[in-house]
């Protein structure tokens, strides 16, 4: 028996020795030298313990290089960077939620490359308000009297359960139907007890009338909460006040009425799509609620933000939070808010705001998605390992929106003949753009809806790659 076989440590490959191979494979990730130094000592480190615990064998040295080489490659790939779109869920919460607008990010160009004005006014010298135009705009938009923006809308949840539920009055009343998680551990219940207001819940899961409501308001009642149920919807033996009647309540008693309304849509959402109506920010303040908060990034179109609206001595209020510092935004986001907003506040006559998520949603099957369909069909019909067609589907507006919108899509039908679904969706996963389909009724499937007409090029040439390769 040689040494080797006989101590198990001894083939373990010296870190030194794994760097000096991985230099000359031609195949390496870019990515920085500490990365890869630390990466490769993690993993003999983690060999001698396997062994030690007589779990791992050792096995060739050019093996354990190429083992390493792909973990490498699926460090560099877990980057931040832009994936294709197929799965037809238009505000995809893993795949970053909206797109941008490229007028907006080229204005972060130059607004980051540079310096600009974001707390100068240029009339006087002076210092000046930050995101003073944003805020005018965002009123203006949700016909409110003032506006402001937070990090999220989470934050600017807290924000205004700070500023509006605290010290003797701290109580906060809420529907049992509303106490609502709306994913990535946001649980509105957490969240309030966690900004220091105290929950009062009324009614049942499904029904809740305004007397519930009443009888919980008491001298520590600081105000009512609303909160939109965005990702789920109730039906059957379901009742609930309308907000009209609990802002009248509300006022009765001199408290405050809000509604975190998080989609955010700021158009007739049914005007776009054949999709139900989501309420915008200015309908809900319509209906006299004080203040109302909306996300950046969902139905809105922008980069990640919380929009608050409404009363003025309340926004006012809720700037002077010690807690608004830390949850403000970057010159970025406000700089992406800013021109999102205007892309809002410019179109004229029925005209749609130019963004690419009111563009998807809008798309028309027949007109937009079938003629990119059958262009892509046709130049993948000379590939024999891959079965392909075109099928009606249906997308949705995802991202914890309207759950019941079914907007009618198409997608690529595809089946390869020489591999598995799961092995083609991971090869896809793997390209240099990678790609985010789905699997339904044993086919892989691209949703043309979600993707960007100039990404279809792109798609075609990461499916004829991998069956260049096979
Ligand atoms: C999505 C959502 C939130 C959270 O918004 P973020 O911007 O992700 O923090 C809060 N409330 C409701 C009703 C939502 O739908």
């Amino acid at each position: 028996m040689s040494e080797k076989t006989q101590n198990p440590f001894a083939r373990i490959p010296a870190v030194d020795k794994v760097l000096l191979a991985l230099e000359k494979c031609d195949n390496l990730p870019p990515l920085p030298q500490p990365l890869i130094t630390d990466l490769v000592r993690e993993e003999i480190e983690g060999m001698r313990e396997g062994v030690k615990a007589g779990k791992t064998e050792v096995g060739e040295f050019e093996v354990t290089v190429e083992v390493i080489r792909g973990k490498l490659e699926s460090l560099y790939r877990s980057r931040i960077h832009p994936v294709i779109n197929g799965t037809g869920v238009c505000i995809h919460t893993n795949l970053g939620r909206s797109p941008l607008q490229e007028g907006v990010v080229e204005s972060l160009t130059s607004v980051g490359q540079y310096y600009n004005n974001i707390e100068l006014n240029l009339d006087s010298g002076e210092r000046g308000k930050r995101g003073g135009f944003l805020e005018k705009c965002l009123a203006t938009l949700t016909e409110a009297e003032a506006a402001t923006v937070t990090n999220n809308c989470a934050a600017a949840l807290i924000l205004m359960l700070k500023h509006l539920a605290n010290g003797e009055r701290n109580e906060v009343i809420i529907s049992r139907g509303e106490l609502v998680e709306i994913g990535g551990g946001f649980r509105v219940p957490e969240i309030m007890e966690a900004s220091g207001a105290r929950l009062v819940e009324v009614g049942a899961t499904n029904k809740t009338s305004l007397a519930d409501y009443e009888k919980a308001i008491g001298p520590r009642t600081g105000m009512l909460l609303k909160v939109h149920r965005s990702n789920f919807w109730m039906d059957g033996f379901t009742h609930e006040p309308t907000t009209e009647e609990l802002v009248e309540l509300g006022h009765e008693h001199g408290l405050p009425v809000v509604e975190d309304l998080g989609s955010g849509a700021m158009v007739m959402t049914n005007d776009l799509a054949p999709i139900p109506h989501e309420p915008t920010a200015s309908e809900v303040l319509k209906r006299g609620v004080d203040l109302v908060c909306v996300s950046g990034d969902k139905l809105f179109g922008g980069p990640q933000a919380g929009i608050i609206a409404g009363r003025a001595d309340l926004v006012a209020g809720i700037k002077k939070e010690p807690f608004f510092r830390a949850l403000r935004c970057d010159k970025l986001i406000l700089t992406g808010l800013q021109e999102t907003v205007l892309e809002y506040l410019h179109p004229q006559g029925g005209e749609k705001p130019a963004l690419p998520l009111i563009r998807m949603l809008s798309a028309s099957v027949e007109e937009d998605l079938r003629p990119r369909a059958n262009a892509i069909l046709k130049a993948l019909s000379g590939i024999d390992e891959l079965e392909s067609g075109v099928v009606k589907t249906i997308a949705r507006c995802g991202g914890g929106t309207m759950p019941k919108a079914e907007i009618p899509s198409l997608a690529l039908d595809l089946l390869p003949k020489n591999m598995g679904l799961p092995k083609f969706a991971k090869l896809l996963r793997e390209g240099q753009m990678p790609l985010m389909g789905y699997v339904a009724d044993d086919r892989y499937r691209i949703d043309l809806r979600t993707v960007f007409p100039e990404q279809d090029k792109i798609v075609l040439e990461n499916l004829l790659d991998i069956f260049r390769k096979v």
